[in-house]
């Protein structure tokens, strides 16, 4: 259970320690580190600009039996059998072989956390400083150093690469109320050039956005046009840059988990459940350490290694995303209808799965 010591505003007070574990970012790949830390005794902190489930990073979908897997169903909203798959010229209904599922974003970190043990304090990461990260709130010092803080990879050493020249795309949706039975995504150059639009139905809200691949490309007035077009009120939005290259997991001492070490999926930006997958890998070394069965050297070369590994599967998805653009609509309609048949589906979304399979989080350490 996370421990929460300082209050927000006017009663935040200044923040120098010293502990074990520092994990900065407390949303997917954060917490899934947390989590594999539990029951080590060792002093974990865990720190972010907000509180833990404050700001909804993503349309919050997943591979249901990641929420299985990880004892998180009760944050699940709605579950899809079918991905209905939208080109100008057809339509595909595409029976997925494993469900899909959106949950809620609070309720999910709510749980997550839970799994750990941990102390939480509010801070502002600035930068990193030897074994020291330097907070808005003062300096924190700790020989294991974990950034998780997205995109902006903070802890990494050099210059930030800012977009658009990073290797970034960009998504913007809104979450009005109403309800839908299908998860829809929508091929279209007349919304998005490079890129998609999807309709996410949660429970009692919908999740309605464009992500474009081309960063230059701008998505609010696509987005709006979705929404209207699906008779949705394109109202409280959310929006972020997703990385699309896999970028070294360690770097100068530190582990990179998440967007912060571009573990979301090219073509799909899916970043969720990698997110967790390589949190759980990278707690999995840190946990060695703590048990005195691994230095901090082997720790980093082996979670640099891991996620190294997956590297080959990261590249050929972007392929796929520079080359689906390319492919003329007209194309496009018949390659869909073909591999809309079911053995088809079930192979190619088998394979994916297996980029960042489920059954990872059952295995013990
Ligand atoms: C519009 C949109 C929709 C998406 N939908 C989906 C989806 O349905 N399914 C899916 O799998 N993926 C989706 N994604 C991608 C997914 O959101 C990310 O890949 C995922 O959130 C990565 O998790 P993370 O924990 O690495 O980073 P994040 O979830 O981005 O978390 C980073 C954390 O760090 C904190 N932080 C950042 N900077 C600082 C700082 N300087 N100091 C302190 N704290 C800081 C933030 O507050 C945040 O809590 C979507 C992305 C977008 C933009």
């Amino acid at each position: 259970m996370p421990v929460r010591a300082t209050k927000r505003g006017t009663e935040r007070t200044p923040l120098n320690r010293d502990c074990d574990v520092l994990i900065c970012g407390a949303s997917f790949a954060g917490l899934a580190v947390a989590r594999e830390l539990a029951r080590t005794g060792a002093e974990v902190m865990v720190i972010d600009r907000y509180e833990i489930g404050e700001r909804q990073t993503s349309a919050c979908g997943i591979p249901t039996r990641w929420l299985e897997v990880l004892g998180l169903n009760a944050a699940l909203q709605q579950t899809f059998g079918e991905l209905v798959i939208h080109t100008p010229h057809v339509t595909v209904r595409c029976q997925l072989p494993w469900t899909f599922s959106t949950f809620d974003y609070r309720t999910l970190c709510a749980l997550l956390a839970e799994q750990g043990d941990f102390t939480f304090e509010t801070a502002t990461v600035n930068r990193r400083d030897g074994d020291s990260v330097l907070t808005d709130r003062g300096e924190i010092h700790a020989p294991l150093v974990v950034d998780a803080l997205g995109w902006r990879r903070v802890l990494g050493a050099g210059e930030p690469i800012q977009p658009p020249e990073a290797y970034l795309s960009r998504g913007l949706e809104v979450h009005p109320h109403g309800s839908g039975d299908d998860l829809e995504v929508w091929v279209d150059r007349s919304y998005v050039p490079a890129g998609y639009g999807w309709s996410f139905p949660a429970a009692e809200e919908v999740r309605v956005g464009v992500g474009s691949f081309e960063p230059r490309f701008h998505v609010k007035q696509p987005t709006v046009r979705l929404a209207e077009d699906l008779e949705r009120e394109p109202v409280r939005y959310q929006g972020n840059w997703i990385p699309h290259r896999i970028r070294e997991a360690t770097e100068s001492g530190v582990f990179f988990v998440g967007d912060s070490a571009g573990h979301c999926l090219p073509l799909t930006a899916e970043g969720i459940r990698t997110a967790l997958y390589f949190g759980i890998a990278a707690g999995r070394e840190l946990r060695a350490v703590l048990d005195g069965t691994q230095t901090r050297p082997a720790a980093l070369a082996a979670y640099g290694a891991f996620s190294a590994a997956h590297r080959g599967k990261f590249e050929w998805m972007l392929r796929s995303q520079r080359l689906v653009p390319r492919v003329p609509p007209r194309i496009l309609a018949p390659a869909l209808r073909a591999i809309g048949t079911r053995s088809f589906v079930a192979w190619i979304f088998g394979h994916y799965l297996r980029i960042a399979p489920p059954e990872f989080a059952l295995r013990s350490g």
